[in-house]
């Protein structure tokens, strides 16, 4: 019956003692964990924070809410949980969380507020950057339905497709001209295009497997995209 405005008035006015409702234990966020659509404000106590939308703050005190850790990428980003993203749309996104929770903002509010937003930011950060690129995102959107290719491991590709892999990769070391180095770019530049709009399908048929097999082959070529930026570097 303390909860909402009043609590929070007389947590203003130093009566609000410690240790009842309202001041749960940070890190312990059982509520929202618990699938809870409206947990509690950690700051007065009151009720109604939502677990979607933009709910990152109290409706009644202000204060800013931990993240949701339930919550995918492509829910906090606002986009269908698809290959298929409107990348403006997600930089449009990005920018206005980072307007809502960068740490900038909370230099003035209370430590806890601070470490929310540092977390918020960085969750913000990393759903950007997975969702952004084809080859994270596609892989992201694979352990999202339970599919996981493992860091390191040489998923089987077919033979032909390895020795198209090491053509480039030697072309990639003999490469002494910039027309050489772009001749490659733009070879892989295609195949990636190719390679992401193949994956596109096969998660639009939900043919995990298949988008898997492709995956495999991006990671390949984004491999070599990597050696192709360090050579650029000039020595
Ligand atoms: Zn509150």
């Amino acid at each position: 019956m303390w909860g909402g405005r009043t609590g929070a008035l007389l947590r203003a006015w130093g009566l609000w003692p410690a240790g009842v409702r309202g001041r749960r234990p940070l890190g312990c966020n059982a509520a929202s964990l618990a699938g809870n659509n409206s947990p509690q404000c950690w700051n007065c106590g009151g009720p109604g924070v939502p677990k979607r939308g933009d709910g990152f703050f109290c409706p009644q005190c202000r204060a800013l809410q931990p993240p949701d850790l339930t919550r995918d990428y492509f829910s906090l980003m606002d986009c269908n949980r698809a290959f298929a993203v409107d990348t403006a749309k997600l930089q449009n996104r990005y920018q206005q969380l980072q307007r809502l929770v960068h740490p900038d903002f909370f230099s003035q509010r209370s430590q806890t507020e601070k470490d929310f937003s540092e977390k918020h930011a960085t969750l913000v950060n990393d759903a950007y950057k997975t969702l952004l690129a084809p080859l994270s995102r596609g892989l992201y959107l694979l352990k999202l339905h339970g599919v996981e290719i493992a860091e390191g491991t040489d998923y089987a590709v077919d033979q032909q497709f390895l020795m198209e892999i090491m053509e480039i990769n030697e072309k990639l070391a003999e490469a002494q001209s910039e027309a050489a180095m772009k001749e490659i770019e733009s070879i892989v530049r295609a195949k990636q295009k190719e390679l992401s709009d193949n994956v596109s399908k096969a998660f639009e048929q939900d043919d995990f497997e298949k988008a898997k097999e492709i995956l495999t082959k991006m990671r390949y070529f984004s491999n070599v995209e990597e050696k192709i930026k360090l050579k650029k570097i000039p020595l």
